[in-house]
């Protein structure tokens, strides 16, 4: 292939131009598509529940068959203890993942929703709110002033 900065030929491609340096990337590879945002919603769901139901089971087991006895280590405490606080991280983890999926949800089918023409005028966007605008002999004016200014001030 050719460099497509430089024009050097004979190169090779997912490599750097011999002569000028720039990355020459492969063009007969696809483009890797990205994943879109829902998936990774699933994913990261059972993945904070797996972990919920690992920590708190690891958690309680460590509790009930090796604490409390006289020649228990404190590591033991510590590890059953940080289990727990681990189960406790994920369950928020896994709730802040629902409601941001609820609220992606709401989103998605309010631009949906919002995309549909209106039932009663036919149209796709609201009313335009007239209210605050300059009328364009003023923005003329003001235009014409400042290029004026900035003739003057130069
Ligand atoms: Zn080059």
């Amino acid at each position: 292939m050719f460099c497509p900065k430089c024009g050097n030929p004979d190169q090779t491609p997912e490599s750097y131009c011999r002569q000028c340096g720039i990355f020459l990337p492969d063009l007969s590879k696809p483009v890797r598509t990205e994943t879109p945002p829902e998936t990774h919603f699933r994913a990261n769901i059972v993945l904070s529940s797996m972990t919920i139901v690992a920590c708190t089971t690891l958690s309680i087991l460590l509790w009930t068959m090796l604490a409390f006895r006289p020649d228990t280590p404190t590591l033991i405490y510590v590890t059953a203890g940080l289990l727990f606080a681990m189960a406790i991280w994920h369950i928020q983890t896994l709730y802040r993942t629902l409601q941001l999926r609820k609220h992606f949800k709401k989103t998605k089918a309010t631009r949906e929703l919002g995309a549909a023409p209106d039932a009663e005028t036919g149209r796709l966007l609201d009313e335009a709110d007239m209210s605050n605008v300059v009328p364009a002999s003023v923005t003329e004016y003001t235009t014409k002033h400042l290029s004026e200014t900035k003739v003057r001030s130069s």
